[in-house]
């Protein structure tokens, strides 16, 4: 089987699109988002207290998180604002994960008058809550570092003994023995331990080593597991060719390893919990830019009208990100091309040395799978301002459900440039 990258969109679509909004726009596809989250609680539906956290990290939009919301899925919160936009989008109470790190007490006041389940990344954290709240919450997760290197059988690893996430086996024995004196009667256990993770087998093998770890801290201080969260870090094949993880897969595997060793222990109840980003939401969305410059020196160069401001992981990772040229999907890749944006940094490239057609100015370039850690890593480096963000619904019309920064925006925090704040409406 061929596994191919084909846009959700079409030049007919983007052109009557830019007759609205001006390129470029991060647009995203409503149809594929519910019918990914469809699947997830499908895969999972043998666990009746699943529930996926949607990590707004990936994608702070309110009307994406509402529509996940709709699907089921709750919020995985690490910040205030964050905490805030949960809050304004209706979704409160145990529908908040709050997994934060190096967390102002404040962070944690706001969580608790939300109801949020603290999950707590170090054991200092139990007084800091406690003196901060006045008591600890009836329920409370920790989040477990195994240290060392974590390895997949298919050469997929990590180096959690160098992540500063997290709690050692010892102190989370401590913690909630801790915890227990202090009145905490339901426990959850929380790892991140590998990011993007292209395989069916990371969940299962996540579950099963937070799974045993469970039964020994059930058997050393009879607290009761209410839940595992598996968090983030399921994948999404970027490039083309790669194998996509089959969530059904995923969620069989996890199933097995939880009967062979929960419920073989009698914990048969334990609710799994997941705070997918990328796989929610990385391949329903894309960036939509158009081609303005064409460059020949050393190289030939395609400059577009998005920036690393844009979508920042090529710059910061060197991530791939796929590009279609939107109405020459079939034509054949003849031409070598560097596609830049305009910052002053010569690392703002969304591809270097990529095969694609021959392109034009004007052309409209689709930069793919932006849907997570896209937009939300913007920034306003060279006064390069934040596009728009657009839906396109299972109706076909679009929505405009993010409006593009202005300078009026870029002035607003100097607070000394009265006159600039009027520059929106003459935009
Ligand atoms: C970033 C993050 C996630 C989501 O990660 P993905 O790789 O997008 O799935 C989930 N949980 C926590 C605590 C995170 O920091």
């Amino acid at each position: 089987m061929k596994f191919e990258k084909k846009p959700f969109v079409t030049l007919d679509q983007v052109r009557e699109m830019a007759k609205s909004y001006s390129t470029p726009f991060h647009l995203y596809d409503e149809k594929g988002i519910r019918e990914n989250a469809k699947r997830v609680n499908e895969a999972f539906s043998w666990n009746p207290g699943f529930r996926e956290y949607f990590a707004v990290k990936a994608t702070p939009n309110p009307f994406l998180i509402k529509l996940l919301h709709e699907c089921g899925c709750g919020t995985d919160c690490s910040s205030m604002t964050e905490l805030m936009l949960s809050e304004a989008c209706g979704v409160t109470g145990e529908e908040i994960m709050f997994s934060s790190n190096d967390t102002p007490a404040e962070e944690f006041r706001k969580a608790a008058e939300l109801g949020a389940i603290i999950n707590l990344d170090d054991i200092t954290h139990i007084d800091l809550v406690e003196k901060t709240l006045g008591s600890l919450p009836e329920t409370m997760s920790c989040r477990f570092n195994p240290g060392g290197f974590y390895k997949l059988s298919n050469g997929i690893m990590d180096n959690p003994g160098d992540s500063k996430y997290g709690m050692t086996e010892e102190q989370i024995f401590d913690a909630y023995r801790i915890l227990m004196k202090k009145g905490v009667r339901h426990f959850g256990i929380h790892a991140f331990l590998v990011s993007n993770t292209v395989t069916n087998e990371y969940y299962p093998t996540l579950a099963e080593t937070l799974f045993k770890l469970a039964v020994r801290l059930r058997n050393a201080t009879g607290a009761h597991i209410a839940f595992i969260n598996l968090s983030g870090g399921v994948g999404i094949p970027y490039k083309p060719g790669e194998k996509p993880n089959d969530i059904y897969k995923i969620g069989e595997g996890v199933h097995e390893v939880y009967d062979r060793i929960l419920k073989a222990n009698g914990m048969g109840d334990v609710r799994i919990f997941t705070e997918m980003g990328r796989f929610m939401m990385a391949p329903y969305g894309c960036l939509v830019t158009k081609v303005i410059h064409e460059k020949h020196i050393y190289k030939e160069y395609i400059g577009v009208d998005a920036c690393a401001a844009n979508l920042m992981r090529p710059a910061m990772y060197g991530a791939y990100h796929h590009i279609t040229v939107l109405g020459k999907e079939d034509a054949p890749c003849t031409e070598t091309y560097d596609v830049a944006g305009s910052l002053c940094e010569n690392n703002d490239k969304f591809a270097i040395d990529r095969q694609l057609p021959k392109i034009e100015i004007g052309d409209y370039l689709v930069i793919h799978d932006t849907g997570a850690h896209g937009f939300s890593m913007g920034y306003n480096y060279n006064g390069r301002l934040r596009s728009s963000e657009l839906l396109l619904k299972e109706d076909g019309s679009v929505q405009l459900i993010r409006r593009a920064e202005t300078a009026a925006d870029y002035f607003a925090t100097f607070d000394c440039f009265p006159e600039y704040s009027s520059l929106a409406e003459k935009q």
